[in-house]
């Protein structure tokens, strides 16, 4: 099952998505929320549901007519995991680690598919990361490793866009500081159930700056697998449902390049995952520099 969210005058609103084109779920079928957290929230059944009433609705809305939104546009966490491919950490010469690294974005840092990565004045070396993006379902404190795949509602791309000189040289070293302007998480375009993902731990992974492939690898390479990150993150904190998992990034981003390859204006930045899609950003200064 595909799903979308699209703004609408009354707000975002879930959508399955047809070939034919997408299915506004809450119109379709009153017992199903508007906002796809919650529609996640009801777990396999609400999936299920959805997926019946995207088939069998008479009507569709024209896709180029609307405006996508973050697949989940409100998040109550976003949780991003650091260092989490082996051929990674050895590239910005970083130990292996013995327990998952983890830091935040906030929702100011969402931005639609398509939408521009608003470059700030305040940085010199904004970096792109590709990364698989695991939304939780039904929530959970304390989830057990065997039972984490239960809570998982689904995956999409996501890029963990990075302003190096604050992550890494600010005093402190705050990782969050140069993850967390505003526009450095773009996701999307399309939430895929976790159903329809055999193996998350099976997926390429691959990242064009204008173009050219920067990054190509899969999550195979991951250190700590699904799994693994809910059930360490929920020993900590309750997962709510539509929190997002950023899961790492593989080998190739531009800090590690000689000389080093920072993110300008006018490129066009390219997130695909296999079984996923292609998320796709366009880089602009922001208007205030
Ligand atoms: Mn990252």
């Amino acid at each position: 099952m595909r799903f979308v969210t699209i703004a609408t005058d009354r707000g975002p609103r879930a959508c399955g998505v047809r070939p034919d084109g997408l299915v506004d779920l809450a119109a379709a079928d009153p017992e199903l929320p508007a906002s796809l957290k919650a529609v996640l929230a009801m777990g396999p059944d609400g999936v299920r549901r959805a997926a019946e009433a995207t088939a069998n609705a008479r009507a569709t809305i024209d896709r180029a007519s609307v405006k996508l939104l973050p697949p989940i546009p409100n998040p109550e966490k976003i949780v991003c995991i650091g260092l989490n491919y082996r051929d990674h950490a050895a590239e910005t010469n970083s130990p292996i680690p013995s327990a998952p690294i983890f830091f935040a974005k906030y929702p100011n840092a969402l931005v639609a598919p398509g939408d521009p990565i608003l470059l700030p004045p305040e940085s010199e070396q904004a970096d792109y990361e590709a990364e698989l993006v695991v939304v939780i379902g039904r929530g959970g404190r304390r989830i057990p490793r065997e039972r984490a795949m239960e809570h998982v509602g689904g995956y999409m791309p996501g890029h963990d866009v990075s302003a190096r000189d604050w992550q890494l040289h600010r005093p402190g070293r705050q990782w969050i500081a140069g993850k967390t302007f505003d526009t450095f998480a773009p996701t999307g375009p399309e939430l895929i159930s976790a159903d329809a993902v055999a193996d998350p731990q099976a997926l390429g992974v691959r990242l064009r700056l204008n173009g050219r492939t920067m990054q190509d690898s899969d999550t195979s390479n991951l250190i700590f697998p699904v799994a693994d990150l809910i059930a360490h993150l929920s020993a900590i904190m309750t997962l709510a449902p539509g929190d997002l998992i950023f899961t790492g990034t593989p080998p190739g981003v531009g800090m590690a390049r000689n000389p080093p390859v920072w993110l300008q204006p006018g490129d066009v930045v390219e997130v695909e995952i296999d079984g996923l899609g292609t998320l796709s950003n366009p880089v602009v200064a922001d208007p205030a520099r």
